[in-house]
């Protein structure tokens, strides 16, 4: 689950790491007084946030003003400005993708002087099955960047999980950076805070870029962007509740509501199956046969009537589908169940009106395998059978070539 960045700076400030004063704000008139409250506070320059979920909004840019998604001001007029600019807007950067992204919260926040900008992420490395804290000095860049160009400017602390990180490797971290004194002392008490939070949330990944110095010795996060663990959210009712599901893709939601695992994708080949690994693989073959995916959809252990139904309706909302590739390992399912479950979510009015103009594929593997196929050949629905996954991909290409 994604927060947003006014979300991961209240929990982190309430776990003890550095963060500048910041109030959000959904309309102009309260982003206003949250600045004039900030400057009765001292604050002498501000910056205005869109609040998306998706980063590189300082380069990114709004559809219809023009303002980019980070927006410095020095006065509260330009705050006006600045929220008028965003709110309602859409902004498009490197990670919306060109629809972009609707603006429907600004975050307030104190303008810091910056002497440095450092990166500093927090992830689980699943190759050592240890958590990784990384650091680098080139900060307020994209990290991938980094890794590919100057990867020995990453670096790298372990921590084995439910072990605390040691003083010696804060310091470490710290040390890298290149900080002294004060700075050194209150960066290391940074990390330390930082990596609680992550391991007491249950967060599946933390990410401060930038992690600043000022010029008077401060250190603190500028950005932060945070996930949870989604199989861990049920120890953290506090967490869940920051969830804003007006940021997910519709589509995704509703599957997620039906316990199903959707991606849509850019392709015309719809793909219903069961188990990720098969998911990916019948992906895979769809390509090498010359088809695109239009999605991932992995409907779990239990192919039964409603969860192919739901599948179908899911899949069916893409107005791109051409075809749909149907591809189920049968074990606890028998085959001859979920070739029944098909044939009767076809027969669903709602569906069969959809499906006149889909071809359907379905290729059942496991027990009672043969049994499926019969049931399959002998209806009299826009249905075809296949054996081998590679057979079935074809088909899909048959039927869209025709
Ligand atoms: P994104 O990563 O989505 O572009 P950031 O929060 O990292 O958004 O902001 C982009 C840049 O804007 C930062 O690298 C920093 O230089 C500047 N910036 C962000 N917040 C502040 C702030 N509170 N004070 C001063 N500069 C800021
Ligand atoms: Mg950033």
């Amino acid at each position: 689950m994604k927060i947003h960045e006014y979300q991961a700076k209240e929990l982190l400030k309430e776990h003890g790491v550095a963060v500048p004063a910041g109030v959000s704000a959904t309309n102009t008139e309260n982003a206003v007084k949250a600045a004039e409250e900030m400057k009765e506070n001292g604050a002498t320059l501000f910056v205005v946030k869109a609040q998306i979920h998706a980063g590189g909004r300082g380069k990114g840019k709004t559809k219809n003003s023009g303002v980019s998604g980070v927006i410095l001001c020095d006065t509260i007029d330009e705050v006006r400005d600045a929220a008028d600019s965003l709110l309602g807007d859409t902004l498009v950067t490197v990670q919306t993708g060109e629809e972009g992204q609707k603006v429907q919260r600004i975050y307030v926040t104190d303008g810091v002087d910056i002497e440095q900008e450092f990166y500093l992420g927090i992830l689980l490395d699943r190759s050592k099955s240890k958590n990784v804290i990384m650091v680098s000095t080139e900060g307020g860049v994209e990290i991938e960047k980094v890794a590919e160009e100057t990867p020995e400017k990453i670096v790298k602390e372990w921590v084995e999980p439910g072990m605390e990180l040691q003083h010696n490797q804060a310091r470490r971290l710290a040390f890298a950076l290149g900080l002294e004194g004060d700075a050194f002392k209150k960066a290391v008490k940074f990390i330390i805070a930082l990596y609680n939070f992550y391991q007491k949330t249950d967060s599946n990944m933390v990410e401060i870029n930038p992690l600043v110095l000022t010029p008077g010795g401060d250190v603190m996060a500028l950005d932060a962007k945070v996930t949870f663990d989604d199989n861990a959210l049920f120890r953290h009712k506090d967490i869940t509740d920051l969830r804003d599901k007006s940021e997910e893709n519709p589509v995704e939601l509703e599957a997620s509501k039906y316990g199903l695992n959707y991606i849509k994708l850019d392709g015309n080949v719809g793909c219903m199956v069961n188990g990720a690994g098969l998911a990916m693989a019948t992906m895979d073959i769809i390509k090498l046969s010359g088809g695109d995916p239009a999605n991932f959809l992995d409907v779990g252990g239990s192919a039964n009537v409603e969860t192919v139904k739901n599948g179908f309706r899911i899949i069916l909302e893409d107005e791109n589908v051409k075809a749909i590739l149907i591809n189920i390992f049968g074990g606890i399912v028998r085959c001859d169940r979920v070739a029944n479950g098909v044939i009767e979510a076809v027969k669903d009015p709602e569906i069969a009106e959809k499906v006149q103009d889909v071809p359907i594929i379905v290729r059942l593997q496991g027990t009672n395998a043969e049994e499926a196929k019969e049931i399959i050949d002998n209806s009299d629905l826009n249905v075809i059978s296949a054996v081998l996954l590679k057979d079935a991909a074809d088909e899909v290409s048959k039927v869209l070539a025709a």
